[in-house]
């Protein structure tokens, strides 16, 4: 427990900190991409610093991360970079970063507040375009431009927990003022990884997802490919992100094709490249 005390307790005064002042304000904000009022506790920029100092701990979760080097790493950082650049999220105050993970065995992208979006190699392995990639990076980028992870902080005693944290490793007589110790940091992103969002959500970040796809020039209807594609490989056990509180694929998938039904998008966009071919001319 010493050995990685420090950072671990690094992590952990940042976001006991930010999490404390999230418990103890409560605020009406106006989102900044969207313009809709909603209940969220912390600023923009705490946002920012919490995913920052959670991404490491997250990543450790799941195999690491692959080195930047790599060019499957390459690749999802290029795509998600240009989504950024060429979309809403551009002028939005976040700080966008796309990491790869090493763990093959789950299927899963996820985001955490402020813009660390995070794709496992097993789910990248299942991709046949960068257009599909894109599809799962702007689904995860619209839960960051609506601020779904800081609301559901807002409504969930997330905030206490970090606060009853900091009670006791205060309480602790061999350290006093002491920072909660790694189980307690690792509790705290394990609660995290686990933030489930609502139904809505899901649908939000689904339409913000065709919305930044199209932005960015790809194919908004490989978006209907990724879901089949995480439609066939997920199990009841261990549901991808995407499906975890909004279950049904095919509902889903109904979804979205009535909302690209209704906004139907613009011709002359792009699958982008076939990902085996990216990855065997590297
Ligand atoms: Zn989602």
């Amino acid at each position: 427990m010493e050995s990685n005390g420090f950072s671990s307790r690094v992590i952990g005064a940042v976001v006991i900190a930010l999490i404390g002042l999230a418990f103890y304000m409560s605020q009406t904000q106006t989102n900044p991409v969207t313009g809709e009022k909603q209940h969220i506790a912390i600023s923009t920029e705490q946002e920012i610093r919490l995913g920052l100092e959670s991404a490491p701990a997250m990543a450790h979760k799941m195999g690491g991360e692959i080195p930047p080097f790599d060019p499957r790493a390459q690749e999802v950082q290029k795509v998600g970079a240009y989504i950024v650049s060429h979309t809403a999220a551009a002028t939005s105050p976040w700080k966008f970063k796309f990491h790869l993970l090493a763990d093959t065995h789950t299927i899963n992208a996820f985001a955490l507040p402020g813009g660390q979006i995070f794709i496992t190699l097993g789910l990248l392995n299942k991709l046949q375009t960068e257009a599909q990639l894109a599809g799962v990076l702007s689904h995860e980028m619209g839960h960051v431009l609506e601020r779904h992870a800081a609301q559901q902080m807002a409504k969930t005693q997330l905030g206490e927990r970090f606060v009853s944290a900091v009670g006791v490793a205060v309480s602790d007589p061999n350290h006093p003022g002491r920072f909660a110790d790694a189980t307690m940091v690792a509790g705290v992103v394990d609660h995290m990884v686990q933030l489930r969002y609502s139904r809505q959500d899901e649908s939000e970040a689904d339409q913000w997802g065709i919305k930044l796809m199209a932005q960015a020039g790809f194919d908004p209807n490989a978006m209907i490919e990724v879901m089949e594609i995480l439609k066939a490989s997920g199990g009841k056990e261990s549901m991808p992100e995407i499906f975890q509180t909004h279950p049904n694929p095919d509902l889903r998938i109904q979804q979205i094709k009535t909302y690209l039904a209704d906004h139907p998008p613009a011709a002359g966009l792009s699958e982008g490249r076939n990902l085996n071919e990216v990855f065997k001319n590297n």
